[in-house]
């Protein structure tokens, strides 16, 4: 995957940006990338968020055509739990996350954090109380250390060291030549697909908001990197409610509940388990996964 790195000026201008609004730097980026449209309402409030529950209530959504993408979803994420949503390619996942994040409005029906909607609420507040973890990461170039501080730029040098070593970058970053001080960029140090989406996750830790979103990468990643990173990602899920979108089944065995979602619609949803035993759509992408693994090791 190629890596994304940021010249000096644009930099500073990302800076001066944060430090104003304190805006996630994932978020700022995903917003980029879509056409402005949203406006907040008048007098809207700042979002209050307690326990951190998301709820989709009976969401429909088209992008503008006469198509429905989403028709009908309706589900719950419960505080400091994780929820998974699955489905094959084109099935809507990436579209319930924009909706999320309230990058365009639902068509009908309602999405709601702790019982308020995010319609009602200011797009900031909203996005300041989440936490993002992209496919792909945007480093700057600059040192691992200060890459990992733009999750909050105000952050402490032994907070950061913190949220290195609780995204398990410690060891990597020790290995490096000149530690934490070595340089990431066009100049620098590349990042594996791996430790990118780690320093992204050690971003998301220094920020700490009560809701994580985690958008897992589609290529494969080695299994060492996997494994930490899924292991980053079940630590966190207990203290933080949990949102990931999967492309592969194995990786999201100990979620709380797995959507599986279909042409826009919610085929089915209950624990690894339980959706093993219904013999439905996940039973059937979990056995084609079985027997794809080593090889095509996703759902699309
Ligand atoms: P994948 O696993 O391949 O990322 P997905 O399940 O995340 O797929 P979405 O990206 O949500 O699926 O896309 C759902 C549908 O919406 C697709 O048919 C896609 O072509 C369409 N779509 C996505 N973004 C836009 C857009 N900006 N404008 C119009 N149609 C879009």
């Amino acid at each position: 995957m190629m890596q994304v790195f940021m010249p000096l000026n644009f930099l500073g201008f990302v800076y001066r940006e944060m430090k104003g609004a304190m805006t996630n730097i994932e978020n700022m980026f995903a917003v980029m990338d879509v056409e402005p449209g949203v406006v907040d309402r008048e007098g809207a409030t700042a979002l209050a968020v307690g326990d951190g529950e998301i709820r989709f209530h009976d969401v429909h959504f088209g992008y503008g055509d006469t198509r429905d993408i989403i028709r009908g979803v309706s589900f719950t994420v419960p505080s400091r739990q994780k929820v998974a949503i699955v489905g094959s390619s084109g099935a809507g996942k990436s579209t319930l996350f924009k909706l999320l994040f309230r990058f365009y409005d639902v068509s009908s029906g309602d999405i709601t954090i702790d019982g308020q909607s995010i319609r009602q609420v200011s797009q900031t507040s909203l996005r300041q109380q989440i936490g993002v973890v992209p496919q792909d990461t945007v480093l700057f170039n600059t040192s691992i250390f200060e890459n990992v501080r733009y999750g909050r730029i105000d952050a402490g040098d032994e907070e950061v060291r913190e949220a290195i070593r609780l995204a398990y970058l410690s060891d990597f970053i020790a290995s490096l030549p000149k530690g934490e001080h070595t340089m990431v960029g066009e100049r620098g140090l590349k990042l594996s697909g791996g430790e990118k989406q780690r320093v992204s996750i050690a971003r998301a830790l220094l920020k700490h908001p009560p809701i994580m979103v985690f958008d897992e990468a589609t290529s494969s990643l080695d299994s060492h990197s996997e494994k930490i990173i899924l292991k980053a990602i079940s630590d966190i899920s207990h203290q933080q409610t949990t949102l990931v979108i999967a492309h592969r089944l194995s990786t999201i065995m100990d979620a709380d509940r797995t959507i599986v979602l279909d042409n826009g619609q919610v085929a089915e949803q209950g624990s690894h388990v339980e959706l093993l035993a219904r013999g439905g759509l996940y039973a059937h992408l979990w056995d084609v996964q079985q027997h794809e693994s080593g090889s095509i090791d996703r759902l699309n």
